[in-house]
């Protein structure tokens, strides 16, 4: 029997809706939003200086440390002692390549910003270019519980929610373990991560199930690969950034 058109059309709608409704709460986890912890003093009062043995990514004057994901000059804005994401310039990444590592890295999402959701102050740090650490204004905004600021983008939420408001600085400290492989391509160990966010730990030693997929809601397989880069993701949003060092472990 052939289904009315409506019908057809109805059906298509719910499934959209069930689908969205669903987002968030792949891998048995409950939706839920990271608890709320004020990080109490102030980025702007207490900046880490790089240690000795760090690599200065970015030391307030240019990104010569950075180019385009093609290889070509990163356009990103400096002003100030602080680059911030230019309209349509792209992803930016480390000319040098990375395995396991200590990033420091401090980022502000504009005062003014506007928008809800994914859609407000969106960026990302991909560790050796493959998974995303997200970024986002998770001051009083509302979205995925694995979309938040310190979350392992898609896959595991933070612990809690220690983000400053917009126009101050938070700080991340990231400390990442590459994953090994075997000869057949899949994981022998996964990659790790643990965060600070503003000095509060959001991941705690994760594991990271594969690399992160654009729109992909669950966990990826594997994808071989050696040393890779910090890539910061152009998400539309200018969210700038300073004092970026690493150290590599
Ligand atoms: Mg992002």
């Amino acid at each position: 029997m052939k289904q009315p058109k409506n019908q057809i059309i109805a059906l298509v709608l719910f499934t959209m809706i069930a689908g969205v409704s669903a987002f968030g709460q792949e891998n048995g986890a409950e939706w839920k939003a990271p608890r709320v912890v004020n990080p109490g003093s102030k980025a702007s009062d207490c900046i880490q200086l790089p240690p000795s043995d760090a690599i200065i990514l970015f030391d307030g004057k240019d990104l010569t440390q950075f180019e385009t994901t093609s290889g070509g000059v990163a356009g990103w804005e400096v002003n100030d002692g602080v680059f911030t994401v230019a309209k349509k310039a792209g992803d930016i990444r480390t000319r040098k390549e990375f395995s396991d590592f200590q990033l420091h890295i401090e980022w502000r999402i504009p005062e003014n910003i506007e928008g809800s959701g994914q859609l407000r102050g969106n960026s990302g740090i991909f560790l050796q270019g493959k998974y995303e650490i997200q970024i986002l204004d998770s001051y009083n905004n509302e979205t995925y519980f694995n979309g938040h600021a310190g979350s392992v983008y898609s896959q595991v939420p933070p612990l809690v929610n220690a983000m400053r408001m917009p126009g101050e600085w938070n700080v991340y400290d990231i400390i990442y373990t590459a994953p090994t492989f075997k000869d057949d391509g899949t994981f022998r160990t996964r990659p790790s991560v643990t965060i600070l966010h503003n000095g509060i730990l959001v991941q705690n030693n994760t594991t990271i199930m594969g690399i992160t997929f654009k729109d992909y809601k669950g966990y990826p397989p594997g994808e071989t690969h050696g040393a890779g880069p910090i890539v910061l993701q152009d998400h539309g949003f200018p969210v700038s950034f300073r004092n970026v060092w690493i150290r590599e472990l």
